[in-house]
């Protein structure tokens, strides 16, 4: 493996995963959660906490003190306060990767490749990438021509990222009618094969329950490729991106972090949990995250039985 800046280093703490009652390392994903919050409040909240990992958002839009403008100013403020940057996803603009016409597709590429430099800056371990976006629906005829256009994109964002020194992974989507490419942790292997061995997969439980796929099995088919993970819950209808908290939809969690266990996943594991209501209903939904973490790491405190931690 190329040597990467902002690589988390192994520790003892983070041993975690098989036959251990080590306790998990847990990160959450800013944006969804508190949205426009100034930073103080976030930083504040977050460093009373378990949670020891952001991802911050790349949107070209005034976030979290505009970090992208002033990166290692904030990887500081971040420090200072014992948290740190484990994820940047990318931005918005830049996820229509498999554009059928070539100059928007370049475009999209542009884009998430220009959330690299402010990423590493930052000292982010990961930029998450989408392959596509959502639209009615994805005819399974243009199911390949599609995926080839992706893997074209991903080259040369995989090349870009290895001139940056910073690691990319491209999440598993949503279910749409049809075929929607990368909706299956297979496609995203295909589009990913032999790119690097810092090119892997972001997991996201919501977009695979969604996608009405068998969550635990394609978190295994992830592999030695999962990176990254945005754990969130859904209600089960196909399509549905609800971003609940992991528990409040119909995801069995027992199997969700057994797989994860079997696949010796050690790094944080990042909630992505989505507010709609407002700024006071953040700090509701960030206490109710912590209560299920200190849950789920209680249930390691005892004699950890596989496949019982919820
Ligand atoms: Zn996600």
């Amino acid at each position: 493996m190329i040597p990467l800046p902002g690589t988390l280093v192994k520790t003892d703490d983070t041993e975690i995963g098989v036959k251990t009652t080590k306790k998990s390392i847990y990160g959450l994903s800013v944006r969804p959660c508190f949205a426009d919050l100034d930073v103080d409040t976030v930083v504040s909240v977050l460093s009373d906490s378990c949670i020891e990992f952001l991802e911050l958002s790349a949107d070209e839009i005034d976030f979290f003190g505009n970090w992208r403008t002033r990166p290692r100013e904030t990887a500081g403020i971040l420090e200072d306060a014992g948290l740190k940057v484990w994820s940047v996803h990318g931005p918005r603009t830049g996820w229509d990767l498999g554009n059928a016409e070539d100059a928007l597709r370049t475009k999209a590429v542009e884009i998430s490749a220009n959330s690299f430099a402010a990423a590493t800056a930052v000292g982010a371990n990961v930029v998450v990438l989408h392959c596509n976006i959502r639209r009615p629906d994805y005819p399974e005829s243009g199911f390949f021509e599609h995926m080839a256009r992706t893997r074209r994109s991903l080259e040369t964002l995989a090349a870009r990222a290895h001139d940056q020194g910073i690691r990319i992974a491209v999440e598993n989507m949503n279910g749409l009618p049809g075929r929607r490419p990368g909706s299956d942790v297979q496609d995203i292997r295909t589009l990913i094969e032999d790119l690097g061995d810092h090119v892997g997969i972001c997991f996201d439980t919501g977009h695979s329950n969604g996608a009405h796929m068998p969550v635990a099995d394609q978190i295994r088919l992830a592999g030695d490729k999962l990176f990254t993970l945005h754990l969130n819950d859904t209600g089960g209808v196909f399509g549905s991106d609800d971003h609940f908290i992991p528990g409040e939809g119909t995801i069995e969690w027992s199997s969700v972090l057994q797989a994860l266990d079997d696949v010796q996943f050690q790094s944080p594991r990042i909630l992505e949990v989505k507010n709609r209501i407002g700024p006071t209903a953040a700090m509701d939904m960030f206490r109710r995250v912590i209560g299920l973490v200190h849950q789920w790491d209680s249930d390691l405190d005892g004699d950890l039985v596989q496949g019982t931690h919820v």
